[in-house]
């Protein structure tokens, strides 16, 4: 038995994996095994190596051996690898929070948590027991996108509008309005937000946006006009605004937040992801200073809420050479010329005949598969199989095909990876549908 069989088959004994229809993995598919990440590559047992067209799920902006990361986290891992922040101050903690509301300063209070979904939760809770101890506790539901997606926990769950996510979990979440994008276009559910607010603001306790692109619902992107109108709306009616940054936040969308695009402040802002470099499981919520003074006084009015690892010190130093990375490698700056070639390539793949609609926006190229639509359609699936035996890792969002490298991924990476993209949609799309 060779070692990759060896692995397949303790894997499909063992492992449930994310996302997965079991039975069909089992009976059906035949994973990539990899046992090594290098650069904006995945190489598999066998030596054979794929570009990581998606940065391992958003995550891996600076590629996946960054000497300077990997230098930062094995000095820490020697020094301190955990201890908690219970009661207790430590260095990269304190320069990562100052580090941050550097990068946010509307919103210079910093909770740190374990992973996206995490950063969200403390958004809900904060925002729920701010408006319940300042004078508005009838402000317990949310607002947000149809088609958003927040996370996995059942409070990320409810503000969660991609159907087959959340259907087993709808009678227990939490009280979310959702405003539809679909099919009138962001002008109409931005119109629904406004009369939303205006008839119901005393029960809405924050609208939770992705800020400019809705990732999981497909790449969707929308005017940042609409992100300003959010914030205007939420302002007007003094409802907090959390933005989750957690996969446009670090430059993805080409300025470091994708709030930039609008020049809004939130609220709460949520990141992860490329907060750790893709290397470690961490999160923050940065909070404004009156948020922040809406938690003090009595004891009793203080936010009881912690995770084990909040503010590990492993990535709390990480994050912070990250941003360190981020500033003296001028990684944005770098990025713009590789954004344009994305942003060519996906407009020139609009022109194959099967190929409904692209489109790009920083580090992200999309394009949409003709026929028919959502998260369980398989031509994407086939479109992963291709870019597979050419040499990428494509996974796709129901027919929606994108990448979203590494911020740094070399250009000769991208050149191939652009490449891999084109031949094996197109293989796809001459198959028929
Ligand atoms: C991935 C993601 C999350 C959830 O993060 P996890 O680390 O998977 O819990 C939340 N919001 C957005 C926008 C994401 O892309």
């Amino acid at each position: 038995m060779s070692r990759r069989e060896r692995i397949v088959e303790l894997d499909k004994r063992h492992v449930w994996h994310p996302y997965t229809p079991m039975r069909a993995y089992i009976d059906e598919t035949n994973p990539l095994v990899v046992e090594r990440a290098s650069g904006s590559r995945l190489f598999d047992v066998d030596g054979r190596s794929y570009i990581d067209a998606n940065s391992s799920w958003w995550c891996a902006v600076l590629g996946h051996d960054h000497p300077r990361l990997l230098a930062a986290l094995s000095e820490q891992l020697r020094v301190m690898p955990h201890v908690p922040l219970g009661g207790i101050a430590h260095e990269p903690a304190a320069e990562l929070g100052r580090a941050l509301a550097e990068r946010a300063p509307a919103v210079p209070r910093v909770f740190f948590s374990d992973d996206g979904s995490t950063a969200i939760e403390v958004a809900l809770k904060l925002s729920l027991q701010f408006w319940q101890q300042n004078g508005r506790p009838g402000r317990a539901r949310f607002v947000a996108l149809d088609g958003a997606f927040h996370g996995e926990t059942l409070g990320a769950t409810a503000l969660g509008g991609v159907e087959v996510f959340r259907r087993p979990f709808a009678s227990v979440v939490l009280d979310c309005l959702h405003v539809a994008p679909e099919p009138s276009g962001y002008d109409a559910a931005f119109s629904r937000l406004s009369s939303l607010l205006a008839s119901d603001a005393d029960s809405i306790a924050a609208v939770v946006l992705e800020p400019v692109v809705q990732g999981a619902a497909g790449m969707r992107m929308y005017d940042p006009a609409f992100l300003r109108a959010a914030r205007e709306l939420t302002l007007k009616h003094d409802v907090f605004l959390v933005i989750d940054e957690v996969f446009t936040g670090f430059g993805r969308t080409g300025p470091f937040w994708a709030a930039e695009h609008a020049a809004v402040q939130a609220d709460l802002v949520c990141t992860s992801k490329g907060l750790s470099g893709g290397m470690f499981p961490f999160a923050a919520t940065l909070a404004s200073e009156r948020i922040f003074e809406g938690f003090l006084g009595a004891p009793e009015r203080a936010f009881y809420y912690g995770h084990t690892f909040c503010g590990n010190p492993l990535g709390a130093r990480l994050a912070l050479e990250v941003l360190r990375v981020f500033d003296e490698e001028r990684i944005l700056e770098q990025a713009r010329p590789k954004a344009a070639r994305i942003a060519r390539a996906f407009r020139e793949l609009g022109a194959m005949p099967g190929v409904l609609r692209t489109r790009s926006l920083g580090m992200i190229g999309a394009l949409d598969l003709a026929g028919p639509e959502g998260y369980l359609e398989r031509r994407g699936q086939r479109v992963y199989t291709e870019a597979l035996r050419r040499g990428a890792y494509l996974r796709p969002l129901g027919n929606t095909v994108y990448i979203a490298p590494p911020l740094n991924i070399a250009d000769s990476d991208l050149e191939e990876l652009l490449g891999i993209v084109e031949e094996s949609v197109r293989v796809v799309v001459a198959g028929g549908a």
